[in-house]
């Protein structure tokens, strides 16, 4: 079956759209990567050709002082695509570094972008400000919605499920596409569209604007009861909400925000936030149901983690074969551009 499937994802046999996208090996993915992208990615498994791509040089881009952090988190990362449901017969998974053909995408793409258009992007600009960078910027770095173009271009994908920091990437590939497309004379590569979910940018348990690995504000997808517990009292509230009996306010009130993300029952949550605002309604109840609905989503993920991550070698195998196929077409891609666009070759 496993053979068959990938065999169809390679021709595109049945011209489903194509959809990739991934993570960067950094760390353990987090309930942020759940919301923002994992579930859409889970359930668009099935009518979509969908490529997982572990971006672990991009993750080197602000990592050059630790990859053997990098290196090691491709199987975490690895683990929770599964653990969480994505489905290897499916889906493809592969490694960034192991697909030559997107460097060589990344140099010809790097002649039709500017340094000026690199430096506006605003999720590099803060992510700069973020890692302290401003005096001294990793070319690289500056340089990573470019490879991502690559990335994206070189499966000809057309959905990029995503979180909110990741528009200013599927902008800068596009304008790559146009401009290559207009050089070539042809549409070679088809435009994306960038997928975002009803919650596109959770933020921290510390109320942070972005749950993000960087920040250290993560639930990550094996917390245990404790760790979820721990986080869930650690979450402000409404600061004016003193007693029990006083109105509160459910707008930038985190825990609200949480269980919109993640409670399945909306009606109930709507009925809560009316209770929150009248008065009578005290955190610790409303953060309680926080606690029980979060550990409900985790605890099966986190087992599922456990059972996968006594077998290494059978998530290794899933990553060989995957990015081996997704070698191919790669280089494929490359091969197209660099037809069209009249590279030299023997
Ligand atoms: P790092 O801090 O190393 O950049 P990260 O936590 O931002 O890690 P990434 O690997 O950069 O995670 O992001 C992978 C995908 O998950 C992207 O599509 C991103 O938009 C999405 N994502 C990450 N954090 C969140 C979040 N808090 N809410 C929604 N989506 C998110
Ligand atoms: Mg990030």
């Amino acid at each position: 079956v496993y053979t068959k499937t990938l065999e169809a994802i390679m021709t595109n046999q049945d011209n489903r759209p194509v959809i990739l996208t991934g993570d960067r090996p950094t760390g353990q993915l987090h309930l942020g990567h759940f919301v923002g992208s994992l579930r859409s990615r889970v359930g668009l498994q099935d009518s979509h050709h969908q490529h997982l791509l572990l971006a672990d040089a991009q993750a080197l881009t602000d990592n050059a002082d630790n990859f053997e952090k990098v290196r090691r988190n491709i199987l975490e990362v690895a683990t929770d695509y599964l653990a969480v449901g994505i489905d290897p017969t499916k889906t493809t998974i592969c490694v960034q570094s192991c697909l030559p053909a997107l460097n060589e995408l990344t140099m010809l793409y790097l002649n039709f972008v500017t340094v000026s258009r690199l430096e506006r992007n605003p999720t590099i600009k803060a992510e700069i400000q973020l890692r302290g960078f401003e005096r001294d910027i990793p070319a690289g770095f500056l340089c990573y919605p470019v490879a991502q173009a690559a990335d994206i271009t070189a499966f000809k994908a057309t959905v990029v499920p995503v979180g909110e920091d990741q528009i200013p990437m599927i902008e800068q590939t596009n304008e790559i596409v146009r401009r290559l497309n207009r050089q070539i004379g042809q549409e070679v590569l088809p435009e994306c569209k960038a997928l975002l979910s009803n919650m596109s940018r959770l933020p921290g348990f510390d109320g942070k604007a972005k749950m993000s690995k960087s920040l250290g504000n993560t639930i990550v997808l094996d917390a245990t009861d404790k760790d979820i517990k721990k986080a869930v009292n650690a979450m402000y509230t409404d600061p004016n909400h003193l007693r029990i009996e006083d109105p509160g306010q459910v707008e930038g009130n985190i825990v609200f925000t949480y269980l919109d993300a993640f409670d399945p029952n909306k009606e109930e949550v709507e009925e809560l936030k009316a209770h929150y605002r009248r008065g009578g309604l005290g955190d610790g109840t409303v953060k309680k149901r926080l606690e029980g609905v979060l550990k409900e989503l985790i605890t099966p993920i986190r087992e599922r983690r456990m059972e996968l991550a006594k077998d290494p070698d059978y998530i290794m195998d899933i990553l060989k074969t995957g990015t081996e196929k997704c070698r191919i077409i790669t280089q494929d891609t490359l091969d197209e551009i660099k037809n069209g666009l009249g590279v030299f070759h023997f």
